[in-house]
This record gives C-alpha cells, structure tokens and sequence, in this order.
C-alpha cells in the first residue's frame, strides 16, 4: 500500500464510533482539545510495547492492537479511574494495510467496550513500536493507590495468575499434544494475547480498597511494590492462589511458582481491611480469591497448606536486571 502518513492515519485511526461529548476537538489539530470533569482528577499512565520484546515477532496484530490499549486499561483500573481519552504514537517499518486493519480492528474492539476514544498521537516508520497513553478520571479520595495496606488486611486477586507466562512459554516451546491440551493451550495463549483490563472491578474497589496494583511483571513483584510502598509484609498461603484449568492441566504438579513469578495476566491485588471481604466481593463483576494477609514483619512470604515456608526461586520480570529469564 502506498499511501501518505495523512491518508493512514485518516484511513485507520480517524473514523472510529467513540464520540464523547468531553472531546470538544479529537484527531486532526495540532493538540486534542478535551475537557476534564470539574472536581475530579487525571489519572495518566503511559506504556509501550515493542516488537519481539514485549510481544513475539509474530503475534497477530489484533492481539497487538487489543493488548497496547488493554495493557493501559489495566493502570487505570489499578487506580480505580474511569478510562476516558487514549493517544496512540506508531513506529512501523512499512504501512502494512493488512496489518493496520488488524491493528486498528483489535484497539477499537476495546475502546468501544469501554467508550474511550482515541484523541491523537504520532506515525513514524522505524522499528514496531507501540505507545499508547490513556487518561482517565477519579476523585482525589478514592484513587487507589500502593501505600495504604495496612496488618490485619486479606489480600486479593481477581481471576487467574500464571495463565500468560505458560502462556507465552507454551508458544515460544510447543509440543505435539492431545486435544484436551490443545484447548488448555489456547485458553492459555489467548490470556496472553487477550487480557481482561479489570476497569469494572478496580472502580468497584474505589473506597474500599487500602492498595491495589495491577499484576504486570508477576505477583511476587507486583505485590512486593505494594508491601514497600505501605511499610508492611505479607503472608502468602501458595495452596490458594487462583489457577486455571488449564493452567492446573499443563504446569508441573504443584508448581505455583511459574503462577507467581510470570507477568502479564492483568489482574488486580488489592488489600482490604478485615469484615470488608462479603460486601466487596459480591459487588466485583469476576471472581475474585483472598490468597493472603498483610503483617506488620516486612517481607513476603510463600507458605504451604501446613504454614511451612516456601522459597521462591525467581521472582518476575525486570527489565534492567540482566541475566533474569523473561
Ligand atoms: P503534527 O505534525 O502537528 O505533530 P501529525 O501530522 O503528527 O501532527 O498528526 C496529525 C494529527 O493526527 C494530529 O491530530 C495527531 O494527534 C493525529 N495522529 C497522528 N498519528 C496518529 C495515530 N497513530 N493515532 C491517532 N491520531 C494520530
Ligand atoms: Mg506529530
């Protein structure tokens, strides 16, 4: 396809539904224009996702184009903040229409879900790269934060962990197997391509919650932000962390560790203070598992059904620590 960065962009990312009436100019100006709420505030984040880093060379581009808004989706929800504008900047070799189509079909697909609309961003051509920032809304009194988990909280994920690093290793190592763990592949592959943003649940948790993080880098690392960012420690029972089907069918026996020190499966952990466990819970949109309790002794540590303490042998992924397996 040949075609002028105007005529792509016009093409691919100005003709979407998503109209919202705070958006007073969108794409085609040099700035979006947008009007905030009075009263609340912003909640910004931002990420990127490169090519063979953050996803393999050879993921479809839905997946691509879902998961680079998903990704951000999930920040926000670990705020508890209402998702409302998205800004898109693409580094792309060539403007694949093919690919495009995908791309946009996959971002839009998600945006519609949650009535964000796409204000603007930036087409260069280099490397695949995606940088999606979104901003959402939420009251100074409710935001959600990392530091207010307090002793005596139980601490909480919604759905699964472990699904997207087996996930990903399945992918990157397939093996011939039968049907029933063709499927469980799949289940597990398409919870890395397709992550459930928790948008509804973190909003729900909005007043409730003392902390809440979304799980990106793998529970061990997720939550070990959130032990040192409110002063406390926390007591991990491994026999009750949430684990799929699937994931029970193709992990080694008993192997919770891939469950806590993979990334990428965008649930939340948040803490709640004790007696708040019923009511809370019953007002979330998915499951959700108490897996532990917060301890004045700093430290997080993995305990068996007995209470023995476990070791963990990694724990997650880090961009800047060489040598870690990804
Ligand atoms: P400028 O040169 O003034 O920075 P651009 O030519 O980069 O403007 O972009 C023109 C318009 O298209 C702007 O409103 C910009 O926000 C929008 N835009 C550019 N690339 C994208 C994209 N990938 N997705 C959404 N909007 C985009
Ligand atoms: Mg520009």
């Amino acid at each position: 396809m040949t075609c002028s960065e105007f005529d792509l962009i016009r093409h691919f990312f100005a003709g979407q539904c998503i109209q919202r009436v705070d958006v007073p100019l969108g794409i085609g100006d040099d700035a979006a224009l947008l009007a905030p709420p009075p009263g609340r505030l912003l909640a910004v984040s931002v990420d990127t996702l490169i090519a063979g880093v953050h996803f393999p060379l050879d993921t479809a581009a839905r997946a691509v184009g879902y998961k680079s808004l998903a990704v951000n989706l999930s920040d926000l929800a670990a705020m508890g903040a209402e998702p409302a504008w998205v800004t898109l900047a693409l580094s792309l070799p060539e403007p694949d229409e093919a690919w495009l189509t995908g791309f946009a079909q996959g971002f839009f697909d998600l945006a519609s879900t949650h009535s964000v609309q796409l204000v603007g961003g930036d087409t260069t051509r280099g490397p695949l790269s995606i940088t999606v920032q979104v901003t959402g809304f939420v009251s100074q009194e409710q935001a959600l934060l990392r530091n207010g988990a307090q002793p005596g909280d139980g601490v909480f994920l919604t759905g699964t962990v472990g699904d997207a690093g087996l996930g990903l290793r399945l992918y990157q190592q397939p093996s011939d197997a039968s049907d029933a763990s063709n499927d469980a592949t799949m289940h597990l592959v398409h919870r890395l391509e397709f992550p459930t943003p928790r948008v509804a649940a973190g909003l729900a948790l909005r007043g409730c919650a003392s902390s809440a993080i979304d799980v990106s880098d793998g529970l061990a690392a997720d939550l070990g932000h959130v032990l040192t960012a409110s002063g406390v420690g926390a007591d991990i029972h491994v026999d009750q962390l949430p684990l799929s089907s699937a994931y029970r069918l193709l992990a080694s026996k008993n192997d919770w560790q891939t469950a806590v020190s993979t990334g990428d499966d965008y649930e939340l952990c948040f803490t709640l203070p004790a007696g708040q466990e019923t009511a809370v819970l019953a007002g979330l949109d998915c499951t959700c598992t108490r897996i532990g309790e917060i301890s004045a002794d700093s430290g997080l540590r993995w305990r068996d059904a007995d209470g023995q303490q476990l070791a963990l042998d990694n724990t997650g992924f880090d961009h800047f620590t060489f040598g870690k397996p990804q």
